[in-house]
């Protein structure tokens, strides 16, 4: 999967000399931040992020401590900088969570492998609503506790419908599942079509060519632009500082997915890229105790998702929204139909209490 076309707006204009990412398509106008700022005052992206962009430069008040530092405020777009920059970028990194956490991070900039195309698959049928993908993902993904955010949500929806309008994700019961609902969690689909990334004037989210959509935290402008056109809630903005203790600090880490962010700054579920390009599982496929969630490369026919795909009913979550998700649901039929591959159904699951966790 490749870039996504240019969206109208400051991406229509021709760029300038310097002005280009290095996208390989020279036919394909792109721009750095300095030229969309530049641009910006043309009236190309909209007030609030124009705002949003100028305000170290404007703002006699601001603290360069709110974008990290001038070095950080200056750095090239992930897609620009070449190898000797990502490693400054990542040394600076480096010092900054020692600074700030007091500890050394193995942080890298993990690139997408040849040949495959990550790809989730969900089974409702199994999912009892435990909330433990919920944490492990927060714990992985270096997420702040306060404010907490939460990449995951469990949608606790009445038996007998998909019905979103009556799906519930602040549900609080002392045991799970409950007999009259079932669970959908919900994350990031990263969509081959993604609306989030055609609506961001900066190009500071990207489609990978493995699937997964991405951000590069220091170039985001903090807009919201991508929020508000995700039509599966898959977003979060950190409207102040992210809080996380520094022995809660997941120390593995990459540029594109767990490193620290800042206030005013997006993030959102990255399929866990620096564990899943280098052959593990994501925290929440490894955590789920009843098997419901699985996870792969769909361009490998024996892997277990593309398995999945063949034979079981599947389907998307608002599939009129035209994105396209890498995010597949099932259920386990009844009896298989005739011919399919059709794994048994699991064996009956116990109600599991929620403690701390849920
Ligand atoms: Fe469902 Fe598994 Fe997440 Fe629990 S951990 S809510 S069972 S997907
Ligand atoms: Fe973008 Fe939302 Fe699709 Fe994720 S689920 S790729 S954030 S539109």
């Amino acid at each position: 999967m490749t870039d996504p076309p240019p969206e109208a707006g400051a991406n229509d204009q021709s760029p300038s000399s310097g002005d280009r990412l290095d996208s390989g398509d020279s036919s394909r106008p792109t721009l750095t931040r300095r030229s969309f700022l530049r641009r910006s005052a043309a009236a190309t992206a909209g007030a609030a992020a124009l705002a949003a962009s100028l305000r170290p430069l404007t703002d006699p008040e601001f603290d360069l401590g709110d974008v990290g530092s001038l070095q950080k405020f200056l750095q090239k777009h992930y897609k620009e900088m070449t190898e000797e920059e990502m490693d400054r970028a990542l040394a600076r990194i480096r010092r900054e969570v020692e600074q700030r956490f007091g500890l050394t991070p193995n942080v890298r900039d993990v690139k997408a492998m040849d040949g495959v195309e990550f790809v989730y698959a969900l089974n409702l049928s199994r999912c009892i609503g435990c909330r433990k993908c919920v944490h492990a993902c927060a714990a992985e993904n270096n997420l702040s506790r306060d404010p907490e955010i939460q990449y995951i949500r469990v949608l606790e929806i009445p038996k007998g419908t998909i019905d979103l309008e009556r799906a519930d994700h602040h549900y609080d019961r002392e045991t799970v599942p409950d007999r009259d609902h079932f669970y959908m969690p919900v994350q990031c689909h990263q969509c081959a079509d993604p609306p989030c990334v055609k609506v961001c004037p900066v190009e500071a989210t990207w489609q990978e060519p493995d699937g997964i959509v991405v951000i590069d935290y220091d170039w985001c402008i903090g807009c919201r632009y991508c929020e508000a056109a995700c039509p599966y809630w898959a977003r979060r903005f950190n409207f102040t500082e992210p809080n996380l203790p520094a022995d809660e600090l997941n120390p593995d880490m990459a540029y594109l997915s767990n490193r620290p962010r800042a206030k005013g700054v997006m993030e959102k579920c990255t399929f866990c890229l620096h564990r899943t390009r280098e052959g593990r599982m994501p925290a929440c496929v490894e955590v789920c105790p009843v098997g419901a969630r699985k996870f792969g490369n769909v361009l490998d026919p024996e892997s277990e998702v593309s398995q999945i795909l063949k034979s079981k009913r599947i389907f998307v979550l608002k599939e009129e929204a035209g994105t396209l998700p890498r995010f597949f649901y099932y259920f386990d039929e009844r009896r298989p139909r005739s011919g399919a591959n059709v794994p048994d159904a699991p064996a009956p699951v116990g109600r599991v209490e929620l403690g701390d966790e849920a």
